[in-house]
């Protein structure tokens, strides 16, 4: 799903995108000129490898996300944002899911056996 920077309101919008079992959504609002604030869950079962043993098991992902998406370079001595730079002058919420599942995938995860061990 994507949307155009321009058509974004201060008002919000909203947004639902889906990467397989992840679901992605919540309201998209204009924080600044070129910069939109995403707020939102991502939630869903993710097929992730146990960081142990190796084997596949269905990890349950239930996220509060805040991002923001900028229109083009991002340029600010504030760090703590979490910013995904878009320039084609819109939001492509698919990228901003990939984005934070990636995120996820280089975290620690075990499963259930690996767990009670
Ligand atoms: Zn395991």
């Amino acid at each position: 799903m994507q949307i155009v920077f321009k058509k974004v309101p201060t008002s919000g919008v909203d947004f639902e995108t889906s990467i397989k079992d992840i679901k992605f959504y919540g309201t998209a609002n204009k924080e600044s000129k070129n910069l939109v604030q995403c707020i939102g869950k991502i939630e869903g079962t993710l097929d992730y490898q146990c960081d142990r043993c190796g084997n596949d098991f269905p990890l349950h992902v239930k996220e509060d996300v805040k991002l923001f998406a900028s229109d083009g370079v991002y340029k600010s001595d504030d760090d703590l944002l979490d910013v995904i730079e878009f320039f084609d002058e819109s939001i492509n919420f698919d990228t901003m899911l990939e984005s934070e599942l990636g995120t996820l995938q280089s975290d620690y995860y075990y499963c259930s056996t690996c767990k009670e061990n």
